[in-house]
């Protein structure tokens, strides 16, 4: 029985590569520094793998900024717009021009586009494809990295995104063609890439082919069928390992067993079912291995030996031990690297900490666990098993975990949580009332810009270099003159500002029980960019008020409204590590109510309008279709949760950014928030396509101008994109804003861009006067 790697981070223990990176995008180190960071953190890979006992290491699985466009140079779809870098400058330099764009010596290029990987937070470089497409080998990085563990006595395999995958990742910047017929032209760098790892040695090669899990067409599943077949035809001494993960393969099965591969990879912690399926199916071909993926690779906690014992056991007596290969679920890139650097007690306490496993404890828990299940235990084996059976018994009991008044608070919802006390159209006459906005009324996502001031405050204060006196009154004047900029541009709902927070999410969870930090444990998001996201470890409740205090203050500082800001629970749940003691559901739904009450609070202090920003809840949705009416279920009913508790004259917003939703727009409609701002001036408001066809009911800020650029827009721009609006929504439900928060920008910026937007909102009052008149 063997061990099976599918990838390892690639940041560095202490994210070594963003920093060299970084450093080298500056022009602060040569570029022979940043190559040998990147060396010494394959070898340590590598090397660790080696000595824990890993039979299939892979490579290829380090890259300087994401696999998808590694693979994208490798192939050489390098997009028109780079030629003349790609004929000027280092591979690498071009390499980087894809992924962030080039100011440099007079040239101007943009990047090329990026999104999530699947359902993870993970970004990708989206491959750009023409109808004439054309793909050769351009650059070797498989075959060195392959080269380069050989010579320090490591044979790996190595791993590559598989060819169909690779093409659905991809975009047509062309009318005419599927990028799926651009098969034909891809395959030969395929076998020529083949034919060199063979020359080299290779006997293995992982294809990551995660598209398997999706809602594939028949002209898709086919040429699965078709790619592999020829693969296999040209190489048959190459051991392929067809690596599927993140959901089941669905309708796809049949065809995924036919396939003519060495071995199968599953992840068992996506789709435990599967293993049950396959087996009673009786239709896995003699010759096809399954690599079990039982450890999980999305999460941190430590596996649970007797289940996952009890898949291997059930597997090796249909297939007998040479056929099973352990492995974790999917790329341990979704993971922190090493539990061992969280030393700090207070940050992560013993008792939690015990129940987590990082990457490097997952690829010891991979081996221990084929040990124990071949009858090959040592020792430490045994050890180990015991400790793992401790902990996760200590994790069921844990005081720390179970709060018996949450479990009953969220088993006595009764029907009517869910909803306001009354519909919008009745809502909407009290707030109307209550609230005396202008049409077209103006505000702002929330955050105002966080300066480097702002932020060494936040770092001095965490460090003890400041009281909590000191700290709080530089707060209260940076927002103090927040406010006053606000009144004097003339913006109608006012914000505070969220100077006091650090992250949407982790200002929440620091504040709620149930959550748990790490000093270093981060995961790669996109880049050299990584995030530390927060631990739900137990049931989720709110000792005090998070945010009272500082809407009351800058309720104080003004005659008009402020806005109460908070994150809703989707957004939090997306957003951390999560249990897997429970459903997500059953978390989210305690997060909904911890946010509710805080809801309740604000509108006790006074607050009139809140926000409740979900830009999360689209990312959320599950691979498969067939899950989304589920999945939407419980998020949109835990939103509604959160902001029913208050009065019909108490104006809810909420706030989303990637205007993505046009397939799911009917169940953000019935999120029923009373405003929803919504990300939508890059695509020069495209989104608004779906409201011309859907009569979204309640009130709607699109947003006029993009955050994510420094560029001051006219108040003529947001006035035309205004009138696009208008076309399909009616004037009274619009409200006018930027597309997401601002903390990010400079104040000069800032400043200009919302003194045009208020003139926009200005004019557009004084055309509807004019029209009413006319
Ligand atoms: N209120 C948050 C802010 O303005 C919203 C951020 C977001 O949508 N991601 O920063
Ligand atoms: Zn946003």
């Amino acid at each position: 029985m063997k061990t099976n790697n599918l990838g390892y981070p690639r940041i560095g223990s202490n994210r070594e590569l963003k920093k060299s990176s970084e450093l080298y995008w500056a022009g602060k180190i040569p570029v022979q520094e940043l190559l040998a960071t990147a060396a010494t953190i394959r070898k340590e890979n590598w090397q660790l793998q080696a000595q824990a006992g890993i039979d299939l290491i892979p490579s290829n699985d380090f890259s300087f900024y994401d696999q998808v466009l590694d693979l994208t140079l490798t192939l050489g779809a390098i997009p028109a717009r780079y030629a003349e870098i790609a004929k000027t400058k280092p591979a690498l330099d071009l390499y980087f021009a894809m992924a962030r764009g080039s100011q440099k010596e007079g040239q101007d290029v943009v990047a090329m586009e990026m999104t999530k990987w699947f359902d993870t937070n993970y970004h990708y470089i989206v491959p750009e494809f023409t109808k004439n497409q054309q793909f050769s080998l351009f650059s070797e990085k498989i075959i060195d990295e392959f080269k380069e563990a050989n010579q320090l006595g490591i044979k790996t395999k190595p791993v590559l995104i598989g060819p169909i995958t690779y093409l659905l990742l991809g975009k047509e910047k062309e009318e005419g063609f599927h990028r799926i017929d651009l098969i034909d032209s891809l395959l030969p760098v395929y076998f020529e890439i083949l034919e060199k790892l063979k020359a080299e040695g290779a006997t293995h090669i992982q294809f990551d082919e995660p598209f398997l899990a999706l809602n594939l067409t028949d002209k898709e599943r086919n040429t699965y069928t078709k790619v592999y077949h020829e693969i296999n035809n040209r190489f048959p001494d190459l051991k392929v390992i067809l690596a599927n993960y993140f959901d089941c393969f669905g309708e796809n099965i049949e065809t995924a067993l036919a396939l003519p591969v060495d071995t199968l990879h599953l992840d068992l912690v996506r789709c435990p079912s599967q293993l049950d399926d396959i087996l009673e199916s009786g239709k896995l071909a003699a010759h096809v291995n399954l690599s079990l993926g039982v450890v999980d690779g999305r999460n941190i906690w430590k596996n649970d030996f007797k289940k996952s014992l009890a898949f291997i056991e059930k597997a090796v007596a249909a297939l007998g031990t040479d056929r099973i290969l352990i492995a974790p679920s999917c790329s341990l890139i979704h993971s922190p690297c090493d539990l061992d650097l969280e030393t700090n007690d207070q940050t992560l306490t013993p008792e939690i900490k015990q129940w987590l496993a990082f990457a490097k404890q997952k690829i010891e828990e991979t081996v221990v666990l084929r040990n124990l299940a071949s009858g090959e235990i040592t020792e430490n084996d045994q050890a180990h098993f015991q400790e793992n059976t401790l902990a996760n018994e200590n994790r069921k009991t844990s005081k720390l975990i179970h709060n018996d008044g949450v479990k009953n608070r969220v088993a006595s919802i009764t029907a009517g949580d869910d909803e306001r006390k009354n519909a919008f159209a009745v809502r909407r006459k009290k707030q109307i009332e209550a609230l005396q906005l202008p049409l077209f009324p103006t505000t702002t996502i929330g955050s105002f810009p966080q300066t480097p001031e702002v932020r060494s405050w936040r770092a001095k204060f965490k460090k003890g270099e400041l009281s909590q006196s000191e700290y709080d009154a530089l707060l209260q004047k940076e927002t103090e003159e927040t406010i006053r900029f606000q009144e004097e541009s003339g913006i109608d709902v006012l914000v505070h500002g969220e100077f006091e927070r650090n992250d949407m999410v982790e200002y929440f969870g620091e504040q709620l029980d149930g959550f748990s930090f790490t000093k270093n444990g981060w995961v790669q998001s996109y880049g050299s960019r990584c995030v530390k996201p927060p631990v739900i470890y137990g049931d989720v409740s709110r000792p005090n008020p998070m945010t009272v205090r500082w809407a009351e203050f800058a309720q104080s500082l003004t005659p008009k409204w402020v806005k109460g800001m908070l994150t809703g629970p989707v957004t939090i749940l997306q957003w951390s590590f999560v249990r897997n003691d429970q459903p997500r559901s059953e978390t989210c739904t305690q997060i909904a109510l911890a946010i509710r009450d805080e809801v309740v609070d604000l509108e006790q202090a006074g607050i009139k309008i809140i926000q409740i920003d979900e830009p999360a809840i689209r990312e959320g949705l599950p691979l498969r279709k067939e899950e989304w009416a589920n999945y939407l279920d419980w998020a949109i009913k835990t939103f509604r949760i959160s902001a029913s508790g208050v009065a019909d004259d108490t104006q809810i917003h909420t706030h989303m950014c990637y205007s993505e939703f046009n397939d799911i727009i009917q169940n953000i409609a019935d999120m029923d928030a009373d405003v929803i701002t919504i990300e939508c001036s890059r695509s020069q408001m495209e989104l608004l396509d779906a409201f011309a066809d859907f009569k979204y009911p309640n009130e709607i800020g699109p947003g006029v101008y993009d955050i994510h650029s420094p560029r001051v827009p006219s108040n003529d721009e947001m006035v035309h994109l205004l009138e696009k609006a208008a076309a399909v929504i009616p004037a009274d439900q619009l409200w006018v804003n930027p597309d997401c928060g601002l903390k990010t920008r400079h104040w000069d910026e800032t400043k200009k861009a919302l003194i045009e937007m208020v003139n926009a909102a200005k004019k557009m009052r004084i055309a509807a006067k004019n029209t009413v008149l006319a």
